[in-house]
């Protein structure tokens, strides 16, 4: 694998490949890496020729300064589960490569951010398309990879690459779960033991009111069911939504099965978590 930390030498390398008729994938992460990662590296593989994934903590993204403070960071393990994941290229850019000269640029999404990940986090998404903004125009993929853990920053991330012309492919890679449901992420590893065990909180909620909505049970109800369902315990709920898929409008009755997802959100402790489920698996 060869391992980047300066635009210039990766660009070039790039290049190179580009002129050989090379496609090329890219995952961009955070680090601290795991099988959900791990699922977007094997779909970029299966796709391009070559694979390239960027590990940058961006602070732009962050609106909570103890969050970025704890976000894990583990560069050595990450290297070595790319290595054996079969990755191309690792760019691992410093905050000086990112940001130069501190950044002044804002984006707007606008009714895109006015819900959930949006309301809750002001400036995350400015941050998010700031950060994949500059890793789309440094490694210019054929194809880029993300998750449908974080589906509002995807439906984000397609309105920033159609509105600023990105020629890039967008593939959304479903969410790859431990076995009692928890949505694999970097945060977990953030839990004690016992928060760990009260994790699957999030996907049984989604569970049972998909479930619920497929027989036919009122949205009302079934958020009122959610929010009860949290009470009980000490797992704080910040938002459990059904909205469109596309547009990210909140619903209070389903229109169209396919375009229909559940979204929520979290604090276990000082941990907060996120997941989402289609109605339409
Ligand atoms: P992060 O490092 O958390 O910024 O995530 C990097 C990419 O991996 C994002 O596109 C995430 O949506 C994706 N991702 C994170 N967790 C999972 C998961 N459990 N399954 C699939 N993709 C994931």
């Amino acid at each position: 694998m060869e391992i980047f930390n300066e635009i210039s030498p990766l660009k070039a390398f790039l290049d190179g490949q580009r002129s050989r008729g090379n496609s090329i994938g890219l995952v961009p992460t955070m680090g601290a890496l795991h099988t959900g990662h791990i699922a977007l590296i094997e779909a970029s593989r299966k796709q391009n020729k070559l694979t390239v994934c960027s590990i940058y903590v961006n602070p732009a993204q962050f609106n909570n300064t103890e969050d970025l403070r704890h976000y894990p960071r583990m560069f050595d393990q990450d290297k070595a589960l790319l290595e054996n994941a079969g990755c191309d290229v690792l760019f691992m850019p410093g905050d000086g490569v990112m940001y130069p000269e501190p950044s002044v640029l804002k984006f707007s999404f606008g009714e895109l951010e006015q819900v959930m990940e949006g309301t809750y986090r002001p400036g995350h998404f400015s941050g998010v398309g700031l950060a994949v903004s500059k890793l789309l125009n440094i490694v210019e993929p054929t194809r880029a990879y993300f998750g449908q853990k974080d589906w509002q920053q995807f439906a984000i991330i397609q309105k920033l690459v159609r509105e600023l012309k990105f020629n890039v492919e967008l593939q959304c890679v479903p969410t790859l779960r431990e076995s009692d449901g928890l949505a694999m992420s970097s945060r977990n590893m953030r839990l004690t033991p016992e928060q760990r065990k009260k994790a699957d909180i999030f996907y049984k909620a989604l569970s049972q009111a998909r479930e619920a909505l497929i027989k036919g049970t009122e949205i009302g109800v079934i958020k009122k069911r959610v929010h009860q369902s949290f009470e009980k315990t000490d797992v704080r709920l910040e938002y459990f939504e059904i909205t469109d898929s596309q547009n990210l409008v909140v619903l209070n009755s389903v229109k169209d099965p396919k375009q229909t997802i559940l979204c929520i959100a979290g604090y276990i402790g000082s941990v907060r978590l996120i997941d989402n489920m289609f109605l339409d698996l």
